[in-house]
C-alpha cells in the first residue's frame, strides 16, 4: 500500500506543469470525448483536470495529488462503460470520503462511523 501511494505521487509530479499542454489537448474535443479521455488517462495513471467541463478526476487527484490504486481506477471504469450508475456513486462516494479523510465530512450513502 505505501509503495503503491509512492509510485503515484512521483506520476503525479511527472505529469505536472504541463496544464498548457493539457488544455491544448483537450480544446476542439466534445463534451463526451473529454470525459472519455480524462477517465483513459486517470486509469493510466496520469490524472488530469477537465477544462472542458472544468470537472475532477473521480477521485479528485488530478488537483489533490491523492490518486486511488490502480484497481480502484479500473473498476471505476468499467462501471462507466457498463453504465452501473449505482457502482460509478458508490465510488464516488468513497473518493470523496477519503479526499476529505481528514475533516469531520459525511458523504451522504457512507456508512457512518461507529464512534458518531
Ligand atoms: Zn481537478
Amino acid at each position: 500500500m505505501v509503495n503503491d501511494k509512492e509510485q503515484s505521487q512521483e506520476e503525479i509530479e511527472s505529469s505536472g506543469g504541463q496544464v498548457d499542454t493539457i488544455v491544448s489537448t483537450f480544446s476542439g474535443m466534445t463534451d463526451r470525448e473529454s470525459v472519455n479521455y480524462q477517465i483513459k488517462q486517470w486509469v493510466a495513471g496520469n490524472p488530469v483536470h477537465n477544462p472542458i467541463r472544468d470537472e475532477c478526476c473521480p477521485d479528485f487527484s488530478c488537483c489533490n495529488g491523492k490518486i486511488a490504486s490502480v484497481e480502484q481506477r479500473e473498476r471505476f471504469a468499467k462501471a462507466v462503460v457498463e453504465k452501473d450508475e449505482r457502482t460509478q456513486m458508490e465510488m464516488l462516494g468513497m473518493f470523496l470520503g477519503s479526499a476529505f479523510s481528514d475533516e469531520k465530512i459525511y458523504v451522504a450513502g457512507l456508512e457512518i462511523p461507529s464512534e458518531c
